[in-house]
């Protein structure tokens, strides 16, 4: 069986689709195609379900009350905690911090673990297909103090040079930060060899998962690495919620990132002392319904299965790069194997903005700029790309729209 065939084939997967009502309906009066779940994914029923049960049954705030709603919202905030703590096979919820998402994750690191070791001459390790979220938190702690970014280098399929790497791990490494997967390139990097020759030389070392956990099973005892980010709107569940794993004795170790309510032991006017992690990090009232959603997240997808996500993916990502290699002057960008389904692209003589446009028009969402990867994007010489993305739900017949939409745009615009 082809790709073509397998992907068309009635699968487990089409009760899937059933979960996201907001798949079925029209725009611009053609059925919607939604290729642009690497910028949010769309949510199923059992997490809206999930936050409006909370919220109409058990809402209250956490950890402060004694009356039943605050201990029944209590519970399901750390219940919630404990589910992000075993997917992500964390040894305790004590290592797990509840965050915005990827990007305030990736703040906190750079703020209270970084900052307080960070000299001048000192520097932080980052790969070249990096997220601005997995660059710029780097440079505000680094810039005051005189450190500096090194930037590994990859190859044009969009592979990272780990042979380069040992060379560029020194006595001045004080971080090294890499996405586990690319949201441009959809390069999934060898994270467990990158940690080995991180650790070799006493480097830390973050992993920005934002593009890996609705893909792929994540488990960060085997990755080995020390902090591990990730945001629950790209797996399915809410905006406003992720979770930072951190080694508990890291976390044990660092300072607060912000002050309030909910972090403190004791507070006076001459001095305040501060709760232990993760409570220390979670100043303010939380988004409690975020993590309930989050939860019911992490159940849909491990409900699938990972096996049954991981074929539908790769059957659609072949049949998707075949039908847009066939399209004269069409280039995607990162071609490594075993890439998750996203697949950047642009079309000779066309603006990625005009291609997005277009194939809108005809009921095709996908994203087209720079994808929050403006050192990438310079990396190929471009100043967009045109992304497709691919989520559990998406169907041949889909990707077919897509190309299609492509071949039009492109006949628009020659002709
Ligand atoms: N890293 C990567 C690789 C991403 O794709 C994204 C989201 N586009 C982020 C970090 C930031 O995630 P968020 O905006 O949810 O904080």
């Amino acid at each position: 069986m082809n790709a073509r065939e397998q992907a068309s084939v009635p699968h487990a997967l089409q009760a899937v689709r059933a979960q996201f009502p907001i798949l079925a309906q029209t725009v611009r009066g053609k059925p919607l195609v939604y290729l642009d779940s690497a910028a949010s994914a769309q949510k199923p029923l059992a997490v809206l379900d999930a936050m409006r049960a909370f919220e109409l049954h058990d809402y209250a705030n956490v950890h402060r009350g004694v009356h039943v709603l605050a201990q029944r919202a209590t519970d399901a905030f750390e219940a919630a905690r404990a589910r992000v703590a075993a997917f992500l096979h964390a040894h305790s919820p004590k290592e797990i911090v509840f965050v915005r998402g990827a990007t305030e994750a990736v703040n906190l690191v750079a703020q209270s673990f970084l900052r307080p070791r960070l000299r001048a001459g000192d520097e932080v390790l980052v790969t070249a297909m990096e997220h601005h979220a997995n660059i710029v938190p780097w440079q505000l702690v680094c810039e005051p103090v005189g450190a500096t970014l090194r930037v590994l280098p990859m190859s044009d399929t969009g592979a990272l040079d780990l042979d380069a790497l040992p060379g560029m791990l020194g006595p001045r490494t004080r971080l090294l930060a890499v996405a586990h997967a690319s949201n441009v390139l959809g390069t999934v990097n060898d994270v467990a060899r990158i940690t080995r020759l991180a650790h070799a030389h006493g480097v830390p070392v973050l992993v920005d998962g934002a593009q890996a956990v609705a893909h792929l099973p994540v488990d960060v005892q085997l990755l080995g690495c020390d902090f591990y980010a990730f945001s629950g709107h790209k797996l399915y569940g809410p905006t406003g919620i992720g979770a930072l794993w951190g080694r508990a004795e890291l976390l044990d170790a660092m300072p607060p990132y912000q002050g309030g309510g909910d972090m403190i032991r004791s507070v006076s006017f001459e001095r305040s002392t501060y709760a232990d992690a993760p409570a220390r990090f979670e100043a303010g009232t939380p988004n409690i319904t975020g993590a309930v959603g989050l939860a019911a997240a992490i159940d849909f997808v491990q409900g699938v299965g990972w096996d049954a996500i991981a074929a539908h993916e790769q059957a659609l990502l072949e049949l998707a790069q075949g039908e847009l290699e066939a399209i004269a002057g069409l280039r995607i960008y990162g071609t490594t194997p075993g890439k998750i389904g996203v697949i950047a692209f642009n079309v000779e003589g066309m603006h990625a903005h005009d291609l997005g446009t277009i194939v809108d028009a005809l009921g095709v969402a996908i994203r087209a700029g720079h994808h929050c990867a403006m050192p990438l994007m310079q990396r190929y010489g471009v100043a967009a790309m045109a992304r497709a993305s691919l989520g559990v739900y998406n169907t041949a017949d889909e990707v077919h729209a897509l190309a299609r939409a492509v071949r039009k745009a492109q006949a628009m615009f020659a002709g």
